[in-house]
This record gives structure tokens, sequence and C-alpha cells, in this order.
């Protein structure tokens, strides 16, 4: 390769030590045409190319790319993994825990999001194994396609929980919709848990104040006022449905692991999985104790939709 020679397009990363960070090239959108290919390197060995360029020698470059595009029938590769420790009294009613299961393609998806999944699972062994009677049903969901633009998540709540009408944008609530009072989702890497984004819903400030108090021990100590997107919580949230998002530690997670070849089991703490299943368990048995659902925000009639990030 010499300085413009190629047809491929070369990027860098934003932390070094090896550590490369795989994203998604190109569109989602399946008419926007083929771009150029693109191959992700580390920045040591990516500065090398350049500086050996810098003295005017060509770079050549041996590749052994076995990338192959997965098209099979969404039946086959497009599912959510649910499971349900039945209500008592109230057990028409659903509290809703979960994450995505799915992964970027770098690393083994450890703690984006095996951490997540196990966080959840683990919260739901805890309150089997204690013998929990809770009043309301709750209900797991483990996500597919979170990468792929929140499809698992979606897709539950279109099937079960509300649409938008596409003329009109205005909520269609259906047969689920007054049955579920929350959903908590983790999706943030391996570190303890510290808190609970809010969601910009006010009625839950007093809520959540009691039920963290007997988890100030354990570090959880942190109410953030607003909002946070981009994973499940938000297709449940954009429905008026009660969504929150764990606030944790955030460790190396920007840094090294999160959509990188670095999200591997060595990475995942756990410890503080132990501790944030536990919060997850707690939560979770708390929403589904109270005499009423949890409370909800105002919903936008015509906007955000179960199909919006
Ligand atoms: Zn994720």
């Amino acid at each position: 390769m010499s300085a413009g020679g190629s047809d491929l397009s070369w990027q860098t990363q934003k932390t070094d030590g090896g550590t490369i960070f795989v994203g998604s090239g190109g569109s989602r959108d399946s008419s926007a045409g083929r771009g150029v290919p693109q191959v992700t390197v580390a920045v040591e060995h990516y500065n090398r190319m350049v500086r050996v360029l810098e003295r005017g020698v060509p770079v050549k470059v041996a590749l052994d790319i076995r990338a192959r595009f997965h098209d099979e029938p969404a039946t086959l590769n497009g599912f959510n993994i649910i499971a349900e420790l039945p209500g008592t009294d109230l057990r028409d009613q659903i509290v809703l825990i979960g994450g995505h299961f799915d992964s970027h393609h770098g690393g083994t998806g450890a703690t984006d999001n095996a951490t997540g999944v196990a966080q959840m699972m683990e919260a739901l062994r805890i309150l089997k194994t204690v013998g929990a009677q809770p009043r309301r049903t709750i209900r797991i969901a483990l996500w597919g396609a979170e990468e792929n633009g929140l499809l698992g998540s979606r897709a539950y709540v279109q099937q079960h929980i509300a649409v938008r009408d596409s003329a009109t944008q205005q909520l269609v609530r259906k047969a689920e919709y007054e049955r579920h009072s929350v959903y908590f989702n983790s999706d943030n890497g391996t570190g303890r848990v510290v808190g609970i984004w809010m969601q910009s819903n006010d009625a839950m400030l007093p809520i959540c104040q009691q039920w963290i108090e007997p988890l100030k021990d354990l570090g959880v100590t942190v109410l953030g006022p607003r909002s946070v997107a981009s994973t499940d919580h938000s297709s449940f949230d954009n429905v008026g449905i009660p969504a929150f998002q764990f606030m944790v530690d955030r460790l190396e997670y920007n840094s090294r692991t999160h959509h990188s070849n670095m999200d591997v089991v060595d990475r995942v703490q756990p410890n503080d999985l132990k501790q944030a299943a536990t919060v997850a368990a707690t939560f979770a048995y708390l929403a589904a104790m109270r005499d009423e659902k949890l409370p909800r925000k105002p919903v936008a009639q015509g906007g955000r939709g179960p199909g919006d990030r």
C-alpha cells in the first residue's frame, strides 16, 4: 500500500495496548449501497504504517478477513428469551427485568452484555432461592439484536404493549399495556451498581429514596434525575411504561471493553456483579410487593415510539 494506493479505508483507535474498538461499518439501510470495506487496526499498527509511509517506503499488508453476513431468516436468529417467577394476588401484573444477550464481534461480549444477563438471571435465582413470594409476577427478558437497533425489545413492546399509529403517531395500547408496572434494564458493563437513572420521572424519586436506604452500605447512593437512552429501556420509556437503567461504576467500560476485542471474561468483576444482582433482586421485589404500580410519566401523543432509540 502506498499513500492513496488502496481501495480499503483504515481506521485508528481512541485507545492503545492492542485494544481495538469494533463498531459497525456502513449503514443499516440496505438501499444505501455498499461503502468502502473498512478494516480496524490497533493504533500501534496504524502508526507503524504511517511512519513507514512517511519515509516513502511502500507498505504491504497481508489480510485474512473472514467476514460473513448472517442473512438467515429472523425466525432463526431474531428472538428474545423470557422466563417468569409467578406472582400471587397481583400475578396479572408484571415487573420486568432484563438486558440484551447479543454482542458485537470484537470480543465475546463479556461486559456488553453477558454481565447484564448474568446480573438479572442471578437476581431471579436469588429471589427463587430465598423463597420470595412476590405479589406481581417478576418476568425476565433477555433481548436479541440490541446492537442492531433495540430490535428485540422493540418487537416485544410492539407485540405486547403499544404501537404508534403510522399516520397519526397516536399511541395504540395493547393487551399488556396496563399489566406492565415497570422495566429495569442492565446494559452498562461489569461495575457495581451505584444508583439508578430516574428517567425524568420525578414521582419515582421518593420511592427510590426509600428503596436505596437499606442498600447504602452496598454503595447504592445516587439517584440521577435525567433520562438516559440508547439501550432497551428506551423501547418502554417511549410508550410511557416506567423503565430504568441502573447506574454503575464505569471502570474501564468506555476505555477498554465496550465494543472492543478486549470485551472478554478476564475483564469481568465477579464481586461487583454479585452486588449488582443483589440490588436488581431488591428493586424487582420491592416493585412486585407495592400496592400500586409504579407512577408513569405523561406520554407524548405523537412523537417517539417504541422504535426510537
Ligand atoms: Zn449493550
